[in-house]
């Protein structure tokens, strides 16, 4: 579910029309829908109602100061993959003390910075990196929590750079070792062994992989528990999110005319399946969700540059490119999109959506059926809350987009649109060149 919709002929968001924020703020632009992420931690709070859960958001999916401000304000933790990340829970205002620190490559400045800010745990992915946090936490007299990451050897069945849990990718320790890497990590003197931690993967579909995963650390975690005073078990994150026909599905209609077997994963799904499980462990359960909680929350607005048509094809080049939503050219990621205006008194066409960088992965479908559109006119791209902003670049010399909260009828702008100046603040032209 998600607040985007039609008033009328204009798209908006919660009780915004898209037009006004973007004769505003102009495009593209990013907007996201405050309600919706409440919305999504609450029905992932309820699902899991009868666990001790912690939510600690997935902050990669999109890291921005406001919405970081929005979890906070909503009691959750944050799982964090850098320094950089540490800072901006800091700069927000948000708790480090209820977060978690995860990934393969922590340096040891990191972790000094986790340390100093009473991180909650480490998820630690190799014993190399238990004896650094010992290390670091032995040097500024503390004791660091840690939870190993176990890779269970589920395959997530999802897109392959977002597939985690396999014995073949560079994630977590063999459930066969792990045993033993606890029993070395009990050992060392400013280490506290707190946790147990999976993630499988990104953007699952159906909750099999998840059952499968938890079904195969249970047994483990509970064996460790007879050496080791766990405190709580981390099932990460990866709920995905529907980006086919995503504008129905922010109708209930739309979710009430599956037969409940074959519903897009959903959170009651999800709980339904996981709860009964970890019940018996009598654990704290930490969740990392990222892409359910944002992604659907957002979208990313464009405007239409020329409508190219061709001897066999059309291309609707619009002004936002790979750098602004990298998705579709890294993962070949699927985006619905829809006309900010819709007119049903228009035909129908058939395009490529394409950006204006000179590379042929800068398209973002091909062959899309979506109502004539030209040139002025603005579409927009539906599901783009995850894995969007975060990961856009300069490149071509764009700046990046603008990002504008929506809650209710009230919007404002949460972080500018990247200028020319921004871009090249950082850089000189060495002396033996003058
Ligand atoms: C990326 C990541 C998540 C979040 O994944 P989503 O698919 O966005 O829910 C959670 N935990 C870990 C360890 C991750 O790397």
């Amino acid at each position: 579910m998600h607040h985007f919709s039609y008033h009328g002929s204009s798209l908006h968001c919660e009780d915004v029309d898209l037009a006004a924020i973007t004769g505003l703020y102009g495009t593209p632009t990013y907007v996201y829908s405050a309600t919706t992420i409440a919305d999504n931690v609450t029905r992932l709070q309820r699902s899991l109602g009868g666990l001790d859960l912690q939510i600690c958001y997935a902050m990669k999916a999109n890291s921005s100061l406001a919405l970081l401000r929005l979890f906070s304000n909503l009691g959750t933790g944050y799982d964090l993959v850098s320094g950089g990340e540490i800072r901006r829970v800091l700069a927000a205002g948000g708790d480090v003390k209820s977060s978690v620190f995860a990934g393969v490559g922590k340096t040891e400045a990191e972790i000094e910075l986790a340390l100093k800010s009473e991180v909650f745990a480490f998820h630690v992915e190799s014993e190399p990196e238990l004896a650094r946090i010992n290390y670091v936490a032995g040097r500024l007299g503390v004791k660091a929590s840690i939870a190993i990451r176990v890779n269970p050897d589920v395959d997530a069945k999802t897109h392959a750079k977002i597939t985690t849990g396999t014995s073949d990718n560079k994630f977590g320790i063999p459930m066969r070792v792990a045993a033993a890497a606890y029993a070395a990590a009990a050992k060392l003197p400013h280490i506290r062994v707190a946790g147990v931690q999976m993630h499988i993967g990104s953007q699952l579909t159906s909750v099999g992989p998840f059952r499968e995963a938890v079904a195969k650390v249970v047994p483990f975690i509970a064996k460790l528990q007879e050496d080791h005073a766990l405190e709580y078990f981390s099932i990460g994150g990866g709920i995905g999110i529907i980006y086919e026909d995503a504008l129905a599905s922010g109708v209930q209609a739309w979710w009430d005319a599956f037969p409940d077997e074959e519903r897009p994963l959903t959170p009651e799904a999800y709980g339904a399946v996981l709860e009964p499980l970890l019940m018996p462990l009598g654990l704290k359960i930490l969740l990392e969700p990222g892409r359910f909680l944002v992604g659907n929350a957002g979208v990313l607005v464009s405007r239409v540059e020329y409508l190219k048509r061709g001897a066999d094809k059309n291309f609707l080049v619009i002004d936002s490119a790979m750098n602004d939503l990298v998705r579709p050219a890294m993962y070949e990621s699927y985006h619905e999109i829809v006309p900010v205006e819709r007119d049903s008194s228009r035909a129908a066409m058939t395009a490529d959506v394409v950006g204006p960088i000179c590379e042929s992965g800068d398209c973002f479908a091909q062959d899309r059926e979506i109502q004539s559109v030209g040139e002025g006119e603005m579409v927009a791209f539906m599901s783009a809350g995850a894995y969007a902003f975060t990961m856009a670049s300069r490149y071509n010399t764009r700046g990046r987009p603008a990002e504008v909260l929506v809650q209710d009828s009230a919007f404002e702008l949460i972080n500018k649109r990247e200028t020319f100046e921004d871009q090249i603040a950082g850089e000189q032209i060495p002396a033996f060149l003058a």
